[in-house]
């Protein structure tokens, strides 16, 4: 079974995949992986480079400058670099599920349901918290300011957007039992994995 986990920035997504990581479920790091296929995959390099120009990469680097101004000017060019990393990872993450032997196999990433990616998964499972809450960590966790952090998020949906898309929601405010809450999902995906 695949399950996506996801959280606006600072909900603590990360944090949750790392107890499922530690509970011995695999994790797949979209964001990560995406990061990676950016700096390794010759025929994606290609393809970036010949629709955005020579000077999306530099020294064999991606220009994340000069890419992240594009796109902010121009919505279309963001669903093309889109649709260009998109498909890389998803098959990384099905060769990542194929050839792993566990019942329940995660994919946290940043944004599935904004992108529609959440319909590739069999379940889901949404990290919540404050809004004021997120800023705050990330502003510690980042050491930057309120206003790049909320730039961030003003490219994601709000939870309440999210929550009736999402199978499961953990609320991982600080005074929330946040183990509790991932042992009781954990439980419920391997009831369903033996029941389907
Ligand atoms: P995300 O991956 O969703 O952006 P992280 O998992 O990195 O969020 O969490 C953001 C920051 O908040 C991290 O520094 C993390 O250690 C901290 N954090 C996450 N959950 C909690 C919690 N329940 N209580 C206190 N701090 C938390």
């Amino acid at each position: 079974m695949t399950i996506g986990l996801t959280g606006g920035i600072g909900s603590g997504k990360s944090t949750v995949a790392k107890v499922l990581e530690s509970m011995g479920y695999p994790v797949f790091y979209s964001d990560q992986v995406a990061k990676e296929l950016m700096a390794s995959d010759q025929g994606l390099q290609t393809e970036i480079t010949s629709h955005f120009g020579e000077n999306a990469f530099e020294n064999g680097k991606l220009n994340r400058a000069y890419l992240a101004e594009i796109i902010f000017s121009n919505p279309a060019d963001k669903t093309i670099l889109n649709q260009l990393i998109h498909p890389r990872v998803r098959a990384s993450f099905a060769a990542f599920a194929q050839f792993s032997d566990s019942k329940l196999v995660f994919n946290e990433a940043a944004i599935i349901f904004e992108t529609g990616a959440y319909s590739n998964f069999d379940k889901t499972i949404l990290v919540t918290a404050p809004v004021e809450m997120r800023i705050d960590r990330v502003m510690k966790r980042d050491n930057c300011s309120r206003e790049d952090v909320q730039n961030r998020m003003d490219n994601q949906w709000s939870d309440d957007r999210k929550t009736p898309l999402s199978d499961f929601v953990i609320k991982n405010g600080d005074a929330d039992a946040v183990l509790y809450q991932i042992e009781l999902i954990v439980e419920a995906l391997l009831d369903h994995s033996t029941s389907s």
